[in-house]
């Protein structure tokens, strides 16, 4: 397999450029961005590298260097499916569509981010090549743009249907902060995140979400019959966003006990998230923290979508006097966030491995995330 330096050098043509795009975390707001709510997610600095350069044919040489394959196709050959070329081709359709048609490259990736852990590798698949291609064929689109075709090549071609904060997060990252992100008007605020002496650490559950997308569906369909019956009583009311606690409140009566306790994490959610910034503002680390356990149990007892291992990882969390902890990402599985003071980070990743262990009969893995730069060319010097 010729890589694509090679492959350039014999072709004489320009040297390959290099960007990174990273994955993403979410600190607080979970499952309030399809409710048009807020979330806080930032990059992350584990990502992808590609290396990346026009050929001069209208074929796309693609390599996946960590899956040790290769594949090929022109703008004729672009079709959903579930391989990873599938994302690229979606990605080139997003810009086709948009009269933006580049022609051929060679481009080699690799990335450093857990696949399926809830770190999104997919958005940052979608966000670093379309950003690549944006710069090698100078479209001039801007990131919002990037944003929307990295979530319609998850929609059409991969056939999931996301959000659009996990390609807002990778592109839009900043070092050193979060964002307040309102997925609603789209836009975000910077919040620096100073932890001070804490470290965010992933704990992976290896437990795979195969429940995730039917129970995705149902919690959809509870927020929205609990729209429709909230607006009998408060006619303004679009989404669950608009609902505020004491709303809900005036509201309980028409909604089933399901819904009720649907609706009611999802409204505390949002507005958790609103509290959760005012205190990173403040640099109210112990504040946030313990926001982040009223949101797993919020997730855990009345969303119904945590199971066993992250309920245990959390409570074992708060047993051993860690600032935050709670399950991340749509639900069933993945990865907790942590909020670890350095001082207990030894002691409590190696218990957790053990009993961990013990309790489940499975080894959990431990991820050391720092907030990096979203979506970038490396320059080389
Ligand atoms: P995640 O939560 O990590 O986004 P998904 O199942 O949504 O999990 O996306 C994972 C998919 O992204 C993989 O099946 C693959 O198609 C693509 N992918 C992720 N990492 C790589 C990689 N290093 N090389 C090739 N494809 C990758
Ligand atoms: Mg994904």
């Amino acid at each position: 397999m010729s890589r694509p330096e090679e492959l350039l050098t014999r072709r004489g043509d320009i040297k390959p450029r290099t960007f990174v795009a990273p994955g993403r975390i979410n600190l607080i707001g979970e499952h309030t961005d399809y409710n048009g709510g807020f979330v806080m997610p930032t990059s992350i600095d584990k990502h992808f590298t590609f290396t990346i350069s026009p050929n001069g044919t209208d074929t796309f040489h693609c390599i996946a260097s960590d899956l040790k394959e290769s594949k090929a196709f022109t703008i004729h050959d672009l079709k959903p499916g579930h391989g990873w070329h599938n994302y690229l081709m979606g990605v080139i359709d997003g810009l086709v569509r948009r009269g933006k048609v580049p022609s051929g490259v060679d481009c080699e990736f690799g990335s450093t981010i857990p696949v399926g852990a809830g770190l999104s590798s997919s958005a940052a698949l979608c966000s670093g090549f379309g950003f690549a291609l944006n710069e090698l064929f100078h479209f001039g689109l801007d990131r919002h743009e990037l944003v929307k075709i990295a979530q319609e090549s998850e929609h059409k071609f991969a056939g999931v249907k996301v959000g659009i904060m996990d390609m807002y997060a990778s592109l839009f990252g900043k070092e050193g902060t979060v964002m307040k992100l309102d997925c609603r008007s789209q836009v975000h605020e910077y919040l620096p995140l100073q932890v001070g002496d804490h470290e965010i650490i992933l704990i992976d559950t290896k437990v795979k979400h195969t429940l995730a997308s039917s129970a995705y569906n149902d919690r959809r369909a509870a927020c929205e019959e609990g729209v429709k019956l909230i607006r009998t009583k408060f006619e303004e009311v679009d989404a669950l966003r608009d609902v505020t606690p004491s709303m809900l409140e005036v509201a309980k009566p028409l909604l089933s006990d399901e819904v009720y306790r649907r609706c009611h994490y999802v409204v505390h959610e949002i507005d958790r998230t609103t509290r959760a910034a005012e205190l990173l503002k403040r640099n109210d680390v112990s504040g946030f923290g313990a926001l982040m356990y009223e949101t797993h149990w919020g997730l855990s007892k009345e969303y119904e979508v945590s199971c066993e291992e992250s309920d245990w990882l959390v409570k074992f969390a708060s047993e051993m006097k860690i600032t935050g902890a709670r399950q991340m990402g749509g639900g069933f599985g993945g990865c907790t966030i942590n909020l670890i003071p350095q001082h207990l980070r030894a002691e409590f990743e190696k218990q957790v491995r053990e009993k961990y262990f013990t309790a489940f009969k499975k080894e959990c893995d431990f991820y050391s995330v720092k907030l990096a730069d979203g979506v970038h060319e490396v320059v080389r010097q």
